[in-house]
């Protein structure tokens, strides 16, 4: 089957923190249902089956560095949570 995902949320990662392992651990501890993930190279993961569970709890960008993470609305004009 091929399912949509991410149709309401994107998450962008910057480039300078993509590759960052304990970044991702704080983020897949942080988030509730599961966006986050530690990559297979340690890097930060998005699994994008999951991208529109999000419950814009902020937790994920409390746990990183100013603009590190954005959370885009995208059923909102693309507005950042
Ligand atoms: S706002 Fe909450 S649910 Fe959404 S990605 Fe961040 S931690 Fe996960």
């Amino acid at each position: 089957m091929n399912e949509r995902h991410g149709i309401f949320i994107r998450v962008d990662v910057d480039e300078s923190v993509r590759g960052d392992s304990k970044l991702a651990a704080r983020l897949e501890e942080a988030c509730p249902v599961d966006i986050y993930a530690v990559g297979d190279g340690g890097g930060v993961r998005i699994q994008d089956e999951n991208l529109d569970e999000c419950v814009l709890c902020r937790l994920c960008l409390d746990a990183s560095p100013p603009g590190a993470v954005r959370v885009v609305k995208l059923y909102d004009g693309d507005a950042a949570l």
